[in-house]
C-alpha cells in the first residue's frame, strides 16, 4: 500500500523542496507492519541528509502508530527501472554482474518478514551445503540487522585486508563468512548504513577476498526492499529460497517476496517452512503452534520445489543465540534440505545464462 506522500509536505528534500512532491523519494509504501520510505540522497552529503530522515521517521511515527518505520537513504545514482510496491514491474535486465567469477553459484535466502528464522536457516543450509561435500560462503547481507557475527561468536572480529581485499574470516568448519558487522562498528550511526545498501553488497562480492566456492549464500534482509533490487539487478543468482512460518501473516509477506522473485526473474529453488510444530520433550506431543502444510501448499501454488520444514526446538533457538550454531538437534532436517537444494539447483542451473 502506497504511503500518502502529503504528510511530508513540510520537510524539505536535498534541493529544498518540499519532499511530498520530490522526485528523490523512490517509495513509500506500507508492508506487513512497516512502514518504509526510501529517499535518493546524493552520498556526499549524507551528513545533511540524516537530519531529513529522522524528520520523516518521526512523521511516520506520528502517523502510523504501532508500525516499525524506516525512512532509508539510498545512494543509487540510476533511478531504479521498477518500485517494489508496484503490481507489475519492468524486469530489469542484469546490467553488471558483480558475481566474482571464483564464485560458482549464489543464491540468495529470504523471508517476507523479520523474526522468521531466515538466518538461522541461512546459516545451518550453508553448513548442510558444506557437509555435503561443497565449497560454501555466507554471505550476510542485512545490513541492519546482521546476526552473521554474533551466531559465530565473532561480534567483536575486524576484518583484515590484504592486497587491498578484505579477507573473509573462516570458520573451524570451513565456512567462508562475510557481514557488514566485521567492517563497522556495531554502534556506528545509521546514516552509514542507509547509502550503504547498494554500494555494501557490492563491496561484499567484488572487494571481499573470497576463496573458490562452489555456492555463496546471501542471508538477504527481510522484505523486498533496495538490497533485493541491487541483487536482482547486479547479481546473476542462481536463485532464491524462501522462508516462512506457516502463519498466515507470515505467509502474506512471503507471498510478496516469491512474487517480487519471479517479477524480476530470479527463480524460486524452494520454499521452507520454520517453525512447523513443536515435540514436547517430556511428553512427546507435537503441537502445530504457527499452523502446519501451508508452505508445501504455497509451494505448489507457485510451482516451486518445497525444500523441507523444521520444527520449533530449544536447542535451535539456543544455538544461534548461544553463538554455537551448529549446536542443535535439527541437522538430519537440514542435510534433507540441503539434498533437495542441490538436486534443485543441479535440473534448473541457469547462471550461465543469467550472466
Ligand atoms: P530472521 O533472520 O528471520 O530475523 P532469526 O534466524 O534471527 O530470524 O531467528 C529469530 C529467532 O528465532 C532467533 O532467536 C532464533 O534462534 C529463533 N529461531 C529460528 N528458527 C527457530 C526454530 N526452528 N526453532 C526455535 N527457534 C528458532
Amino acid at each position: 500500500m502506497e504511503i500518502d506522500r502529503s504528510i511530508f509536505k513540510n520537510i524539505k528534500d536535498m534541493n529544498s523542496q518540499p519532499l511530498d512532491t520530490s522526485p528523490l523519494i523512490q517509495s513509500a509504501f506500507i508492508e506487513g507492519n512497516s512502514a518504509i520510505v526510501v529517499i535518493e540522497i546524493d552520498p556526499a552529503k549524507a551528513g545533511e541528509a540524516e537530519q531529513m530522515r529522522q524528520s520523516v521517521e518521526a512523521t511516520l511515527k506520528e502517523h502510523y502508530t504501532g508500525k516499525d518505520v524506516r525512512a532509508i537513504l539510498s545512494a543509487s545514482k540510476s533511478a531504479p527501472e521498477f518500485k517494489t510496491n508496484e503490481k507489475k514491474m519492468a524486469r530489469p535486465p542484469v546490467r553488471e554482474n558483480l558475481k566474482p567469477p571464483q564464485i560458482k553459484q549464489i543464491i540468495a535466502v529470504a523471508s517476507g518478514k523479520g523474526g522468521v528464522g531466515k538466518s538461522t536457516i541461512a546459516v545451518n543450509l550453508a553448513s548442510a551445503l558444506q557437509r555435503s561435500g561443497l565449497r560454501v560462503g555466507l554471505m550476510d547481507a542485512d545490513i541492519y540487522g546482521p546476526s552473521i557475527p554474533h551466531a559465530f561468536g565473532l561480534s567483536g572480529h575486524r576484518a583484515t585486508m590484504k592486497d587491498g581485499k578484505v579477507v573473509p574470516p573462516v570458520t573451524s568448519e570451513g565456512l567462508a563468512l562475510m557481514s557488514i558487522g566485521f567492517l563497522v562498528d556495531a554502534t556506528q550511526p545509521m546514516i552509514w548504513r542507509g547509502p550503504m545498501i547498494q554500494s555494501a553488497i557490492r563491496q561484499f562480492l567484488q572487494d571481499v577476498a573470497w576463496p573458490a566456492l562452489d555456492i555463496l549464500v546471501v542471508d538477504m534482509p527481510p522484505g523486498t526492499g533496495d538490497a533485493q533490487l541491487t541483487m536482482a539487478q547486479k547479481v546473476p543468482m542462481s536463485g532464491a529460497v524462501v522462508v516462512s512460518t506457516p502463519q498466515d501473516l507470515a505467509l502474506i509477506d512471503a507471498r510478496k517476496g516469491i512474487e517480487m522473485f519471479t517479477q524480476v526473474n530470479v527463480p524460486i529453488l524452494g520454499l521452507i517452512e520454520n517453525m512447523s510444530g513443536h515435540q514436547c520433550s517430556a511428553c512427546g506431543h507435537t503441537d502445530h503452534i504457527f499452523g502446519h502444510g501451508s508452505l508445501q501448499s504455497e509451494a505448489e501454488k507457485y510451482n516451486a520445489p518445497f525444500l523441507g520444514a523444521i520444527p520449533l526446538t530449544l536447542s535451535l533457538r539456543s544455538s544461534m543465540d548461544d553463538a554455537r550454531p551448529l549446536d542443535h538437534d535439527c541437522t538430519a532436517f537440514f542435510d534433507t534440505i540441503a539434498q533437495r537444494l542441490k538436486d534443485t539447483l543441479s535440473a534448473t542451473d541457469n547462471t550461465e545464462a543469467r550472466a
